[in-house]
């Protein structure tokens, strides 16, 4: 088995599944999803417990990117 490090693998105990969203792989993010939508938990519970990590930040929102607004457009 290779150690190449490509992601950090799933955050739930034992699961050596790579991470997809969240630190945790696409099935352990689902029941993480699915309990949440139960309101069994929450989000920032979940990262507070270490058991998912913050939604990743990818830079400014694409939609305000595109937005002029007034000023600009006078200049
Ligand atoms: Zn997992």
């Amino acid at each position: 088995m290779s150690m190449t490090k490509e992601r950090p693998s799933c955050l739930y105990p034992s699961c050596e599944v790579r991470s997809a969203k969240r630190s945790l792989c696409t099935k352990h993010y689902f029941q993480a999803y699915r309990a949440i939508q139960r309101g069994l938990a929450t989000w920032d519970a979940l990262i507070a417990q270490k058991k998912a990590a913050p939604k990743q930040k990818t830079g400014p929102k694409p939609e305000n990117w595109f937005v002029t607004t007034p000023e600009d457009s006078k200049a």
